[in-house]
């Protein structure tokens, strides 16, 4: 299997191909067809599997088209720590060199101002911890009534960690019209429970 049966754009195969990559590893041959074909996805997957490319591959395609406005993110990520957040912008970074993306990171220990600035000038990729999002919510400087992709990612820490709640939260805030990507490496009852209220028919995909 190649990149080039997937349907992503060409500009993503040129970035895959800088970055070396020669074929889809199992997670992102399942699941980027279907984030293209705007389908939810339910990925069982552990760090280490290309679980992160499965996901960014293909929204990087999808944003190709369209413009971000002002304080409206086209799509969300949700990480449950500041590292992951950062590697995951780092990672966007790469695959998207000859993409023109606005990217901002809400995560904590950094000013407020500076987060509030990228906001302002309209965002396609936002990536956040789920309380740091929220308090910019709160100040009403975050709508999330444009957001066109919401993922999860590591449910299960999110859940180690306390932040179902927000979590709950945060999806009621979007609307439903949004597609929804969740990833967990393990399935228990608590983040099989938000699976099945916060998802619509989603593929499932255990690597
Ligand atoms: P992840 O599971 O997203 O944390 O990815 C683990 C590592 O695999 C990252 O360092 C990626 O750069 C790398 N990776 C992702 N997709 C591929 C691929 N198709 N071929 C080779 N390496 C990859």
């Amino acid at each position: 299997m190649s990149f080039e049966h997937l349907g992503l754009s060409d500009k993503v195969l040129v970035a895959v191909k800088e970055v070396g990559y020669t074929e889809p590893t199992p997670i992102q041959e399942q699941a980027i067809p279907h984030v293209l074909a705007h389908r939810d996805v339910l990925g069982i997957a552990q760090t280490g599997t290309g679980k992160t490319a499965a996901f960014t591959l293909p929204m990087l395609t999808m944003l190709e088209q369209g413009r971000a406005k002002a304080r409206m993110p086209r799509t969300l990520i949700l990480e449950p720590t500041r590292e992951l957040a950062a590697q995951v912008e780092e990672e966007f970074g790469k695959y998207g060199q000859h993409h023109k993306i606005n990217m901002a990171l809400l995560i904590g220990g950094v000013s407020f101002d500076d987060q509030d600035a990228k906001l302002s000038r309209g965002v396609d990729v936002l990536i956040a911890t789920p309380g740091r999002l929220l308090d910019h919510f709160e100040r009403g400087k975050l709508l999330l009534s444009g957001i066109e992709i919401l993922v999860i990612d590591e449910a299960d820490r999110m859940l180690d960690m306390g932040f179902i709640p927000d979590i709950e939260r945060i999806c009621r805030l979007i609307p439903m019209t949004r597609q929804t990507l969740f990833f967990s490496a393990t399935m228990p009852p608590e983040i099989q429970r938000l699976v099945d209220t916060f998802l619509h028919q989603p593929a499932r995909i255990e690597v």
